[in-house]
């Protein structure tokens, strides 16, 4: 059991779909497949950067997600208006 560091993460949904399942190939749907694969490394460099120093994202209660939000990700930092899904960062 670790420590959570942030229990009030929001995340996008690129985001959730790579941390929940890994899974990038929703990216495609939206975006032509040069700026899926781009889109694709700046939400993995953003996880990989949120997940330093041991830190790791588990996905939250669904009960907590918002609709629709303008707020910036907490994980890539978009603020595309869209969903935010909750997830918890823990150490
Ligand atoms: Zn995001």
């Amino acid at each position: 059991m670790g420590t959570i560091v942030d229990d009030h993460f929001m995340v996008c949904t690129d985001c959730l779909m790579i941390i929940a399942n890994d899974d990038a190939t929703g990216l495609d749907h939206f975006l032509d497949e040069e700026s899926a694969a781009a889109r694709e490394r700046e939400v993995r460099q953003s996880i990989a950067a949120a997940q330093r120093d041991k830190r790791y994202i588990v996905v939250g209660d669904s009960e907590h997600d918002e609709e629709f939000s303008t707020s910036s990700c907490d994980c890539c930092n978009t603020t595309l208006a869209d969903s935010r899904h909750h997830c918890v960062l823990m150490t």
